[in-house]
């Protein structure tokens, strides 16, 4: 049975839930999507807090070796108030394609977006398209990065491109405007300006609030400049990895820090687009740095070690400027009254290598760039502290955002509403996830695609013919595979034929393969 459009829209839902094993529970919720959700109250407001390449081991709600060195207070919040999702993972592990999954709760070979390359085709079906027919007002700020203009949002203003951290400008219906200032605050600035002064106060809101940090080239707040100048970060266990458990993707790769990260990732060039103001005070934080890294003649590993140091401090500056940003409209909603009815979720686009594997960047279907972080708060529904292990995917968000408001899930959508989790109704839920990733010129990462289960991952590079399976239980790093091992076989044949299942479910080409 394929997931075909077309299909009778009772008959494709009640296939899907039952093929995917999320089953009735799961499925009464979805075609009862009102159920109590609002009972004695208005619809709530959706607040979706976004980022871009901000792994869960940076993140302090979700552990991780800079828990106490770099903790993300605020974002820890909406931990502490809501729901952490252990097991949130990307379909397709880059910028535009996760974006546009978020956007149509489709898989990437049905809506388009299946690398960077192509432009979004605004003219499908899309959550805030929905959410607008609803009458819910709907806004759009910062990183947008799908080349067509956003459709379904009431208001938006977003970063041309992957956008500027320092005096960026922004892209409007009514043409580009230009600001002076770092990227994460302006975007703040933004969106704190439409909740109180630009929207109609007499609908409910959904907005998409998106920050571009802490993408490369890591550029930090001028004032987080040299914060953590005095601290050695932890190193991963793996940072040194030789790859010799794995395939040929893992070696042919060109994403390690060791070699492909360049002079301008390093911040040894300053930016070029500085006020001369801004610029003396990059100067003064970085060239005694950089004079001190010059004349120390780094070679092998204390090199490698270095460029760590300095690539992990300004990925943390950039993600403690998102906290802090974040906190800011965090208190804006308390103190507006807002926050009991207004369900925040962050989350970023997918996970990052942050020194594991030697690796900085994303795309592999291996665990760092595959997991994501995801956090809801929501006070009349999600109780406080609380956390799951379901797998749970950004396919789903779309529905999660239209159960949210009590808007009917259209049955071509391919995720599932993850309200009934964060009621805490234990429905039964689906085993396995299918990812797919369709090789890009950059960074030299192999087109693949995989299974995961809570405990294995089968993954096959698909242009190799090659496939590596994980044990996470035994190996949580991923650094042997385990495919022909014969005390695996059983798993990899059960593996292989989950994958088969999930590909008919959703439709999926043959292999994945650029246009
Ligand atoms: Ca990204």
């Amino acid at each position: 049975m394929s997931f075909k459009r077309g299909m009778t829209m009772d008959c494709t839902r009640r296939d899907f839930l039952k093929m995917s094993g999320v089953g009735l529970a799961a499925g009464m919720v979805l075609s009862n999507p009102k159920m109590d959700v609002h009972v004695g109250s208005k619809r709530p407001n959706i607040l979706f807090l976004f980022s871009d390449d901000h792994a869960c081991e940076a993140l302090s709600a979700y552990g991780g070796r800079f828990k106490h060195i770099a903790p993300t207070a605020n974002m820890d919040r909406i931990a502490e108030a809501g729901m952490r999702f252990d097991r949130a993972y990307v379909t397709n592990s880059i910028c535009c394609p996760s974006r546009a999954v978020i956007l149509t709760g489709k898989h990437s070979h049905l809506n388009g977006q299946v690398g960077n390359g192509q432009t979004f085709d605004g003219s499908q079906q899309t959550f805030p398209k929905l959410l607008q027919q609803a009458d819910y007002q709907t806004a759009l700020i910062g990183k947008w990065h799908l080349k067509s203009d956003p459709t379904g949002f009431d208001y938006w203003e977003v970063l041309p491109g992957q956008g500027k951290y320092y005096n960026p400008s922004f892209l409007t219906p009514n043409g580009e405007v230009q600001y002076t200032g770092y990227n994460s605050d302006i975007v703040t600035d933004l969106g704190l300006s439409w909740l109180k002064d630009k929207r109609d106060k007499d609908k409910p809101f959904m907005m998409m609030l998106q920050y571009k940090a802490p993408h490369r080239r890591f550029e930090p707040n001028l004032k987080h400049l040299t914060l953590f100048d005095d601290i050695t970060l932890p190193e991963p266990g793996n940072l040194f990895d030789d790859y010799s458990g794995r395939g040929t993707a893992a070696k042919t790769q060109a994403m390690e820090i060791a070699t492909h990260m360049n002079d301008n990732d390093l911040k040894l060039n300053p930016p070029t687009n500085l006020t001369p103001e801004q610029a003396a005070v990059w100067n003064a934080a970085y060239e005694p740095k950089n004079e001190a890294f010059r004349n120390a003649n780094l070679e092998g590993d204390d090199l490698v070690r270095w460029k760590y140091q300095r690539y992990m401090k300004d990925y943390l500056r950039c993600v403690r400027s998102v906290d802090e940003n974040i906190g800011r409209v965090l208190d804006y909603l308390d103190d507006s009254g807002l926050s009991k009815d207004t369900v925040v979720m962050y989350s970023s686009d997918q996970g990052f290598y942050l020194g594991e594997h030697g690796w900085f960047d994303k795309r592999f279907m291996y665990e760092e760039s595959y997991k994501m972080p995801l956090l809801a708060r929501w006070p009349r529904v999600i109780k406080s502290g609380t956390s799951t292990s379901k797998l749970v995917q950004n396919l789903d968000f779309a529905e999660t955002f239209l159960d949210i408001a009590g808007v009917k899930i259209p049955s071509d959508m391919q995720g599932v509403s993850l309200v009934p989790l964060m009621k805490d109704e234990r429905p039964p839920w689906r085993k396995s996830l299918y990812y797919q990733y369709y090789g890009e010129n950059g960074h030299s990462v192999e087109a693949h695609e995989g299974v995961s289960t809570d405990r294995y991952k089968l993954i096959h590079f698909t242009d190799l013919d090659e496939w590596e399976l994980y044990d996470r239980q035994n190996d949580p790093y991923e650094m042997n595979s385990e495919y022909e091992n014969p005390e695996y076989a059983g798993k990899v044949q059960q593996l292989k034929r989950e994958l088969t299942r999930l590909k008919q479910l959703y439709d999926a080409p043959e292999k994945p393969v650029l246009p």
